[in-house]
Order: structure tokens, then C-alpha cells, then sequence
């Protein structure tokens, strides 16, 4: 009868511990994919402005703005704004 007590009793621990396991592994792996879908392309939606010096798209809000004949232009760095400013004076 013991045994069999013991045999149980190993039983419902192995299940608990089994169940506690999957537990804080679901909801580990949630936590994990809320992270990752925070940590991705920050914003996805925004538009790309292709720098007329050399060609590179950088997205609108890390871009240099510079207004020029009523348009805006937009560039990946300092020294290409540079360049279009003395090409176009
Ligand atoms: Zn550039």
C-alpha cells in the first residue's frame, strides 16, 4: 500500500511540476514574442525619401530636410546636403 502511495504521490509532483513548467514556459514564450514584435522595424509605416546625392533611402524622420524651389529634399547626411547646397546655388 505504501508503494503504491509513493508511486502517486511521485505522480501528482511530476504532473505539477510538469504543469508549472509549461506554464511559465507559455508564458515565457508569450512575453518573448511581445518583445519581439516591440523590437522590430520601429516604424514599418513610414516613408522612405531617397537622398538625390547618393541614392540611399532613409526613412523620413532620420533624414536631413532641406527646402529648395518649393520642394523638400531629403538627405542621409550632412555632407550630402552639403553637396546638393553648392550644386544647386
Ligand atoms: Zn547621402
Amino acid at each position: 500500500m505504501i508503494f503504491i502511495i509513493r508511486i502517486l504521490r511521485f505522480l501528482i509532483i511530476a504532473a505539477v511540476v510538469y504543469f508549472l513548467f509549461r506554464l511559465l514556459w507559455k508564458g515565457d514564450l508569450f512575453g518573448f514574442l511581445k518583445r519581439k514584435k516591440r523590437s522590430g522595424s520601429p516604424k514599418p509605416l513610414e516613408e522612405m525619401k531617397k537622398d538625390p546625392v547618393c541614392g540611399t533611402y532613409i526613412p523620413e524622420s532620420q533624414a536631413l530636410k532641406l527646402n529648395w524651389k518649393k520642394e523638400t529634399y531629403f538627405f542621409c547626411s550632412e555632407e550630402c546636403k552639403q553637396k546638393f547646397q553648392k550644386l544647386h546655388k
